[in-house]
């Protein structure tokens, strides 16, 4: 069954019926050429899910009646916020796709040293544009309950101050070789949790230094060397796995 994100304030739970409005009224009339009494699934974006039919089909909207709410929590207890590295442009997409299907809850894009991508002003809006757009469509897909935040481009400095807030945060380094990711998260009872990976080019030792003076644990993720766009998702299901949700049980 399709499923498509709605304003909470396009749900009313008193009589039982939403809206749909936006770009997704092309997509259910023309591509999907939904019909009236047709069932799609409806999420309010903050983890509410509902099972609804279409009553009504016009040029800027669909009408549906709510039959049922769907009792899954399908998102993570704990937010992981990852911090990539800018890499160069077609990683990114498959980045912000695995991402979001594994459950991450913000993606901040960082310029750091050896990023060689630079993403300037200009053009900036439309590949944040395109990029927020593979972010939605793989929170479709994956029936997210949420859509993951896609922030940035920050400095490296400023990256650091943001994860000054976060009640913990690991830096996967290649050349770190006593912490592992994997002692590093034992045990911890924690809400959300920062992690920082490296572009193509890694991290420069100076920045490890910075990252650590912040009070980052620095750790391997073994002994292969892994690219980017691997090691975001890996460390980011490794996190999960162990941790919260992803596997099957909280
Ligand atoms: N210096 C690396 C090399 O020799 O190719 C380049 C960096 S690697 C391609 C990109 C990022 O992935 C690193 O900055 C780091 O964050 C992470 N990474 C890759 N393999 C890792 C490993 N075995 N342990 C910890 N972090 C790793």
């Amino acid at each position: 069954m399709d499923r498509f994100f709605v304003e909470k304030n396009n749900i009313n739970l008193e009589n039982n019926t939403c809206i749909i409005e936006g770009e997704d009224v092309k997509h259910i009339s023309k591509v999907l050429r939904c019909k009236i009494g047709e069932k799609l699934e409806i999420c309010d974006k903050e983890n509410g899910e509902y099972i609804a039919e279409i009553i009504g089909i016009d040029k800027n909207t669909v009408n549906l009646n709510i039959l049922e709410k769907v009792n899954i929590n399908r998102e993570s207890n704990l937010k992981v916020k990852l911090y990539q590295g800018l890499p160069k442009g077609p990683k990114m997409e498959m980045i912000l796709q695995k991402l979001t299907e594994v459950g991450v809850d913000e993606i901040i894009l960082v310029q750091t040293k050896r990023s060689v991508a630079k993403v300037d002003d200009k053009k900036e809006d439309k590949k944040f544009e395109r990029w927020e757009r593979i972010i939605y469509e793989a929170a479709k897909q994956s029936k997210r309950g949420k859509i993951p935040k896609l922030r940035g481009v920050l400095s490296f400095d400023e990256a650091l101050e943001d994860m000054r807030h976060n009640d913990m945060n690991i830096c996967p380094y290649e050349n770190e070789k006593t912490t592992s990711i994997k002692k590093s998260i034992k045990n911890v009872s924690i809400n959300n949790i920062g992690i920082f990976i490296g572009p193509e080019g890694g991290f420069a030792e100076e920045e490890i230094e910075k990252v650590q003076q912040i009070g980052a644990n620095i750790v391997s993720l073994g002994h292969r060397i892994l690219r980017t766009e691997t090691a975001s998702v890996i460390s980011t299901s490794i996190v999960l796995y162990e941790l919260s949700d992803l596997g099957g049980d909280e």
